[in-house]
C-alpha cells in the first residue's frame, strides 16, 4: 500500500484523522514516516522550504503544526514547542499543556532548537577528583525545594524523570490506548531521549532505559549492559556517570552493609549505600510506603550511576515516582486508586507533573469534557496546612469557573463515568 496520497488542500480541511500528517502537498502515514524516514527525504525537504513545518491531521478546527527536524542528514518529526496540547487527546502527538506542568518553571534549563531539546542537569555527568557523593545532598535539596516557583537554570533528577515521562506522553491516558506495558514505555522514552542532549552530551549515550526481558535476547541484552557499564570507566581522576531508568523489583541488604537494587526486566543488579536508600525513603515516602508495594503499583526510578572502584554499578543519587500498573504517575496511593478508577471508567485524562516545583496543579485533568474537568483527591486529614490549601484550591477552581470532581478518601469513589 502506498502510504502517500495527494492531499486536497493546504489547511486543516477534510475529516480529522489520527496517525496521518501533511508534508508539503502530500498526506502521509505517521508510522511509515517514523519507520522509513529515508523514503520521505525529498518530501521533508520540500515541506521545510515551502511550508516550514508539517501539519497533523488530528483536528479540523485548527492547524496543528509539527516541527521538521534534521539530524545527520535525516529528517524526523517532532512536537511543536509547547504545542502538544493542541492535538486531539487521542493523537499520538498529544502532550499535556504547559499550564498544568512544572515544565513552565524550567524555561531556563530546557532549550528547544531545530536540533532538538537541550537540558541542563544540576548534577554533573563527569566528575573530577575523589567521590564526594555530592548527589546525596542534591536529593535532600530537591526534596526540600518545593516552595520556590522561580525559573530554574538547571534541573534535578526528579525534574528530568518528569520531563521524560511527559515528553513520552506517559502521563496521559486515553481509552484508545492498548494495555501499556514496559516495552511500550521504553520505546516511547527512547524515542524522546534520542532527540535530547543533557549537559551537552547526547542523552541516548548516557541513558540506559532497561530493555524488556526476553529470554531469547537475554545474552545480547547483558552484553549491551556490560558495554554501557564499560563506558562509565574512570579515566585518571575523571569519573563518567550514567543514568539508569527502570522499575524497582526488590531491594535487599548486601553482605557488605549496602543495598542491592533489583530492577524489573534486568538480571544485573545496581548497588546503593544504606544511607542513600534511607534518604530516598524519606524524600519519596509515597513511593516507598507499604501500600506502594501493593500488587499492581510500580516504583519507577531514575538512578545516577557510577562504577565503584571494583567495577560495580553504584547508585549515587536517585529520583523515584509511584505509578499505576499502566505507568500513570501518582503522588500517593489514593491518587493511584483514582487513576485506576478513571482508566476503568474509560476516561481520557492527564496527570500533571510538578517537576519538583512549587506550582499547584490539580491531581488529574479530564480532557474528554469541554472545558476540561479538574480532579482532586483529598487524602490527608486533620492537618491544618493541608486544610488551608484544600480550601484555597476549591475557591480557586470555583472562581475560575472550573468543573471540579472531588474525592474525599473517607468516602466511596464518586461516579466517574462520562
Ligand atoms: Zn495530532
Amino acid at each position: 500500500m502506498d502510504p502517500v496520497r495527494a492531499s486536497e488542500g493546504i489547511g486543516a480541511t477534510g475529516p480529522a484523522v489520527l496517525g496521518q500528517v501533511r508534508l508539503a502537498d502530500r498526506v502521509v502515514v505517521t508510522s511509515s514516516v517514523k519507520q522509513h524516514p529515508d523514503r520521505y527525504t525529498l518530501l521533508f525537504g520540500r515541506a521545510r522550504s515551502e511550508v516550514g513545518h508539517a501539519v497533523c491531521l488530528c483536528r479540523t478546527d485548527q492547524v496543528v503544526r509539527l516541527v521538521i527536524r534534521c539530524r545527520a542528514g535525516r529528517y524526523h518529526l517532532a512536537n511543536w514547542p509547547a504545542g502538544g496540547h493542541q492535538h486531539a487527546p487521542a493523537c499520538p502527538w498529544y502532550r499535556s499543556s504547559s499550564s498544568i506542568s512544572g515544565r513552565s518553571a524550567h524555561t531556563g534549563s530546557i532549550t528547544t532548537t531545530d536540533e532538538g531539546t537541550s537540558i541542563r542537569l544540576s548534577t554533573p555527568l563527569t566528575v573530577r577528583g575523589a567521590s564526594a557523593s555530592p548527589a546525596d545532598k542534591s536529593m535532600l535539596r530537591q526534596a526540600n525545594n518545593n516552595s520556590s516557583t522561580t525559573t530554574r537554570n538547571s534541573m534535578g533528577l526528579l525534574a528530568l524523570l518528569h520531563f521524560l515521562w511527559e515528553s513520552a506522553r506517559l502521563n496521559v491516558w486515553h481509552p484508545h490506548h492498548r494495555q501499556r506495558i514496559w516495552r511500550i514505555c521504553r520505546a516511547l522514552l527512547e524515542e524522546q531521549a534520542s532527540d535530547c542532549r543533557v549537559n551537552q552530551v547526547a542523552l541516548a549515550d548516557v541513558l540506559w532505559v532497561v530493555p524488556p526481558f526476553e529470554r531469547e535476547h537475554a545474552d545480547s541484552i547483558n552484553v549491551a549492559w556490560q558495554r554501557y557499564l564499560a563506558r562509565l570507566s574512570n579515566v585518571g581522576r575523571t569519573r563518567r556517570r550514567g543514568l539508569v531508568l527502570g522499575e524497582i523489583r526488590a531491594f535487599e541488604p548486601t553482605e557488605h552493609g549496602g543495598v542491592r537494587l533489583r530492577l524489573a526486566h534486568q538480571r544485573a543488579p545496581l548497588f546503593a549505600s544504606t544511607p542513600l536508600m534511607n534518604r530516598a525513603r524519606r524524600s519519596y515516602p509515597s513511593v516507598f510506603s507499604e501500600q506502594a508495594g501493593q500488587v499492581g503499583r510500580r516504583q519507577v526510578v531514575l538512578c545516577l550511576v557510577e562504577r565503584s572502584p571494583r567495577g560495580y554499578p553504584l547508585v549515587v543519587d536517585l529520583a523515584a515516582m509511584l505509578t499505576t500498573g499502566s505507568y500513570i504517575p501518582a503522588d500517593s496511593s489514593h491518587e493511584a486508586e483514582m487513576a485506576e478508577a478513571l482508566q476503568n471508567a474509560g476516561r481520557a485524562f492527564v496527570k500533571p507533573l510538578h517537576y519538583n516545583g512549587g506550582s499547584i496543579f490539580p491531581d488529574f485533568v479530564l480532557v474528554d469534557t469541554d472545558p476540561e474537568t479538574y480532579v482532586e483527591v483529598w487524602g490527608v486529614r486533620g492537618r491544618q496546612d493541608y486544610e488551608v490549601r484544600k480550601r484555597s484550591k476549591q475557591a480557586f477552581y470555583r472562581d475560575s469557573g472550573r468543573t471540579l470532581l472531588e474525592w474525599d478518601v473517607r468516602d466511596a469513589l464518586p461516579d466517574l463515568t462520562r
